[in-house]
């Protein structure tokens, strides 16, 4: 970790236990994190072993049980549901494996439907963002009309467009092809150093893991 460089993730002591049957399951028992502006973490773990969890509550999507978390200098915890909401809107990118666009938007107002509501819509950077995830020539296309990793490349530049401090992505390249995985990965890794903003990746593959800066592993509900 830099010493210099901005925090834009800082979990500490992050605990949080579900209820299944009448028994509580414990998830996380104490996860601390750190994440510098421009460093790109890989998040891995077996099947279950909370990494969406962990992604949900950095993003305010769900409460924790304890502990803390700052993103970019909000202390998520004890932000109510209206300024979760604008943290969400102003600070994150999200990207998911489903690549969650809008069906009856064309490509062009995917990419600017996150800048716009936050106010921040830059028409360069996103032109820029256009040109360099591929997308120049697709504009004026929907959705349905794109490849998946077309389509994940749509979902990368509407997270990027906010210029957000950090992104959170959960198995992003899941639902795509190793050749297409990479190329997507790739683009993310350029694109997020371009931009500054923190990555938190969650990914099944331990290859595309080790080409981040970093690599840490979610165990008995412990980052290791
Ligand atoms: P991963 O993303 O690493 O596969 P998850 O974070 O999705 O794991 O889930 C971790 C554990 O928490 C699993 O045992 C899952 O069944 C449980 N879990 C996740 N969300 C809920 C929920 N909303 N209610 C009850 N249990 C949940
Ligand atoms: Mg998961």
């Amino acid at each position: 970790m830099t010493a210099d460089k901005e925090i834009v993730l800082s979990v500490r002591n992050l605990t949080k236990a579900y209820s299944a049957a009448g028994e509580r399951i414990a998830v996380l028992r104490g996860v601390n994190l750190e994440i510098a502006a421009g460093e790109r973490v890989a998040l891995t773990g077996e099947s279950g072993s909370g990494k969406s969890t962990l992604l949900h509550l950095v993003a305010g999507l769900d409460r924790a049980d304890g502990g803390e978390i700052d993103v970019a200098g909000a202390s998520v915890s004890q932000l109510n549901e209206a300024a979760l909401a604008a943290m969400r809107r102003d600070r994150l990118g999200l990207v998911f494996q489903q690549f969650n666009l809008i069906p009856s938007l064309s490509v062009r107002d995917n990419l600017a439907f996150q800048s716009r509501i936050a106010g921040r819509h830059d028409a360069a950077w996103q032109n820029e963002l256009a040109e360099r995830l591929g997308l120049a020539a697709f504009l004026d296309r929907y959705p349905e009309q794109l490849s998946g990793g077309q389509q994940q490349r749509v979902a990368i530049g509407r997270a990027l467009a906010v210029k957000p401090a950090l992104l959170l992505a959960d198995e992003p390249t899941g639902n795509l092809d190793e050749a297409t995985a990479d190329d997507v990965l790739s683009l993310t890794r350029d694109l997020v150093a371009q931009t500054g903003c923190g990555l938190l990746m969650v990914t099944h593959s331990t290859r595309l893991a080790a080409t981040l800066d970093r690599h840490i592993h979610l165990s008995a509900g412990l980052i290791a």
